[in-house]
């Protein structure tokens, strides 16, 4: 178990500082290539017209990419944001998320050290991502990330028991407790509410993917922490909200970065807050109830 009170953990403290170096460059690039990954991923399953196939390709002129242009951050620096084939602007969107999910990777490895706790915290990352991916791209959260989460979350649960070295059932009876009260502690309640002010508004509020997504942050957080991360999440959406209106909104078609349109009107996408909400309580492992 880490020590609750530093956030770089004690077997990352332990190593000598070139091993601790080369772990955090790793953890780092590790990232970047599921970053790049993630995000067309995130992309694809919010553009129906999008072409299906593993290879990926430039998304103005379809051309394939080569594997020298698809080193994260460093092709797009080398071409200057530009497609070698097309010449368009390829957007700031990808080196931005391979730069974030490097940091969030790292920042998973740093924390719970090289263990099974931090590959559970790098796919929970990964989750959250691209839900944030997703809304604010198109304002949508597709089903299969919630399922993707909770997937992960149930192959972490015996791994992360057998890690902490206690009884392993007791262990597993303890984390899968907590994980299906912070769950449903969170998106119960707040599923009555929204349905409530829906009814009584007469129009849509906060949407059920955004409930759908902080319930699975309650599998991973607990009740305390998904708590916390609600708190959090509604401060950011604030802030994320004001500088969202301040850049504009609603610009760029569905399926690109930016527009967010459905149905005809701009839905703020709140996934983003709920998303750094969650990973930043995770890390820091933050309970305001104690
Ligand atoms: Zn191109």
């Amino acid at each position: 178990m880490p020590d609750r009170g530093a956030f770089v953990h004690t077997d990352i403290l332990c190593l000598p500082p070139a091993a601790r170096a080369t772990l955090i460059a790793l953890s780092v690039l590790s990232g970047m290539c599921m970053g790049s990954f993630l995000f067309c991923v995130s992309i694809r399953s919010i553009c129906a017209g999008e072409r299906r196939g593993y290879r990926s390709r430039c998304p103005l002129c379809g051309h394939t990419l080569s594997p020298r242009e698809l080193v994260p951050v460093m092709s797009y620096v080398v071409q200057r944001g530009r497609c070698r084939s097309c010449a368009g602007r390829i957007p700031l969107a990808y080196p931005i998320s391979e730069i974030v999910c490097g940091a969030m990777y790292a920042a998973c490895v740093l924390r719970f050290g090289l263990s099974f706790e931090a590959l559970g915290a790098a796919a929970f990352g990964s989750v959250l991502f691209c839900c944030a991916v997703t809304d604010l791209a198109g304002g949508v959260l597709p089903d299969r990330f919630h399922a993707a989460g909770i997937l992960c979350w149930v192959v972490s649960l015996p791994l992360v028991a057998y890690e902490r070295g206690g009884v392993f059932w007791d262990e597993m009876r303890g984390m899968f407790a907590g994980g299906m009260v912070g769950a449903l502690g969170i998106s119960l309640p707040l599923a009555a509410v929204v349905l409530f002010m829906n009814r009584a508004l007469k129009r849509e509020g906060m949407g059920m993917g955004d409930i759908k997504l902080l319930s699975v942050t309650g599998l991973y957080l607990g009740f305390g922490m998904a708590l916390t991360g609600l708190i959090l999440s509604c401060i950011f959406g604030i802030v994320f909200g004001l500088v969202y209106r301040g850049c504009g909104g609603k610009t760029g078609k569905p399926g690109e970065p930016g527009a967010v349109v459905t149905g005809g009107r701009t839905v703020f996408p709140f996934a983003p807050a709920v998303s750094a909400a969650a990973f930043l309580t995770l890390l820091f492992g933050l309970n305001l109830t104690g």
